[in-house]
């Protein structure tokens, strides 16, 4: 068997856990490429947003440049009313300066609220820088620190290469007022941003309040504000977790998955190993049988050859001969009955008569009915009941048919000299116990959790050895049991005896009124 057992365990795992762990192991890598680009995507996405942010503060400072580049004096009235109305709407300017670059002097310096000197003059190189750009069509806004603003200067086209406007922004309100709205539309409920300063990492600015951990961060450098850094992550959990929780659920799929096959596999060969075992149990099933009703069938044809050839001469021997023949073909009925019992059972063709019966009166009428083997295996029964009501449901076939079967047993398994059974009817809380003690050989506690089970005997001892039987009985007995709604239970000890109690749901007159209303 355990040859076999192997073939098929190799079998099964080459066709099916061998493809399935491929399969899984494949899922697996690609899932982790899977997470990868995942993340990627993510990370493009985060990018694109803080770009879209720069993006937008050139627009505002593009916006500020054209409104200043006009084909006017600095000083001219209406200059005057273009700055306030930049002052007006930007609280983040704090001055606007026209500079005349071909007499180096100051043309015109406005300020929003406070007057503070300001005395910055734009270096040659760069000077030359923008025009280059100018030159190419193309407005170039530079951007410088200043103190603690920030200093944006360009070349206006209208006055080409000859003067440069500079701009005082405070960036703290630039970020908070020109920048804060988009920042807020972005973010949504998704994401937390915030702009930090790049050398010490303190936030100075998030659209809301979050501790900022720079490093689960996104960040980018700001375009016009080269001392601070934007951020953004998912607000509530870090792309990498995002990523991966996503491929850890499909992970617990595939390993759900891996589990259920490692199961599957498992219980295909716990099944086969269990129908070989019964296979094997059968096989000796048929040879103990066979081996049973051999015997009967030699004596029955032995005696009844010697009565034919009519050499038994004294009548008394012909009736000692006809008696084993008779004795002999109840036995064979016997088996026989066991057998087709069992099998109709195992098909549940038993069709069962259920009938109220008091198991103090039908109890003893079944133990007298057995009393012919009992005085032939020269034992002594008693039996006992007490007062109580002893009212069962019960199918009066069935009951002799497990009446029978304890009390062979209990003549079988035992070699003392005197045999003696005890069959006991009792009532116990709301239920009939019908007990059938022996003095026997007992069984081993070991032995005790397998007797109901179909095809079990028990080996170990001389007598349990030698005796015939088929290990069906027992089982017999606790599938009748259940049908009843009861069951069979044991109570034995090696060398001591055994106490086998059949236990039937009392079935008391008030019981059968309720049933019939
Ligand atoms: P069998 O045909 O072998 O008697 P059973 O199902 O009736 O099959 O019993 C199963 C096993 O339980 C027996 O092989 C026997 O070893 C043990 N057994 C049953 N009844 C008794 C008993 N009264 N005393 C000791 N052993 C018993």
């Amino acid at each position: 068997m355990g040859r076999t057992l192997a073939k098929i365990s190799l079998v099964l795992l080459l066709i099916v856990a061998l493809p399935m762990g491929f399969f899984l192991v494949r899922e697996f890598s690609a899932l982790t490429k899977n997470e990868q680009m995942v993340e990627r995507v993510f990370s493009t996405q985060l990018e694109s947003i803080l770009y879209s942010i720069n993006q937008y503060s050139e627009n505002i400072v593009v916006q500020w440049s054209q409104s200043l580049d006009q084909p006017i004096a600095p000083e001219d009235e209406l200059m005057q009313e273009i700055v306030d109305n930049l002052f007006q709407n930007n609280a983040a300017i704090r001055a606007v300066r026209f500079l005349d670059l071909k007499a180096s002097q100051e043309e015109a310096v406005y300020f929003s609220d406070s007057v503070f000197s300001l005395n910055v003059w734009p270096e040659k190189a760069e000077v030359e820088q923008l025009q280059t750009y100018l030159d190419a069509n193309y407005q170039r806004i530079k951007e410088a620190q200043w103190q603690d603003d920030l200093l944006l200067y360009f070349l206006p086209k209208n006055r080409s290469g000859e003067q440069l406007c500079q701009l005082v922004v405070d960036p703290r309100t630039f970020m908070e007022q020109n920048l804060g709205p988009m920042i807020q539309q972005v973010a949504q409920d998704l994401f937390y941003i915030a702009i930090s300063d790049s050398l010490t990492g303190y936030v100075v600015y998030a659209n809301e309040a979050e501790i900022g951990n720079s490093q689960s961060l996104k960040q980018a450098a700001m375009w016009y504000l080269p001392e601070y850094k934007l951020g953004i992550r998912l607000k509530s959990k870090t792309l990498d977790e995002l990523a991966s929780e996503r491929s850890q659920r499909d992970n617990y799929t595939m390993m759900a998955m891996g589990l259920l096959v490692v199961l599957g596999f498992v219980f295909v060969l716990v099944n086969i190993r269990k129908e070989m075992k019964l296979a094997a149990i059968k096989a000796e099933f048929v040879a103990n049988v066979s081996h049973e009703i051999r015997t009967p069938l030699a004596l029955i044809s032995m005696y009844a050859e010697t009565l034919l050839l009519k050499r038994v001469k004294t009548e008394e021997k012909q009736v000692e001969y006809l008696t084993t023949i008779q004795q002999e073909s109840v036995r064979l009925t016997d088996i026989v009955n066991r057998i087709l019992n069992f099998s109709r059972i195992e098909r549940n063709r038993i069709k069962y008569r259920f009938e109220r019966v008091d198991l103090k009166q039908v109890i003893p009428e079944m133990i007298a009915s057995f009393e012919s083997h009992l005085s032939a295996a020269q034992v002594n029964c008693c039996f006992e009941a007490s007062d109580d009501d002893a009212w069962v449901e019960a199918d009066r076939e069935a009951l002799k048919t497990m009446m029978n079967n304890l009390l062979d047993n209990a003549i079988k398994y035992s070699d003392k000299a005197e045999k003696e059974v005890r069959v006991r009817v009792v009532k116990r809380a709301k239920q009939v116990w019908v007990e059938v003690q022996d003095n026997g050989i007992g069984i081993s506690s070991k032995n005790q959790k397998h007797i109901f089970d179909q095809f079990y005997r028990v080996t170990e001892g001389d007598l349990a050895h030698r005796a015939k039987g088929s290990g069906l009985g027992l089982n017999l007995v606790k599938r009748m049991m259940k049908v009843h709604g009861g069951q069979v239970t044991v109570r034995s000890k090696l060398g001591e005896g055994s106490t086998f109690i059949l236990k039937f749901p009392l079935k008391t007159e008030k019981d059968v009124q309720n049933s019939n209303r």
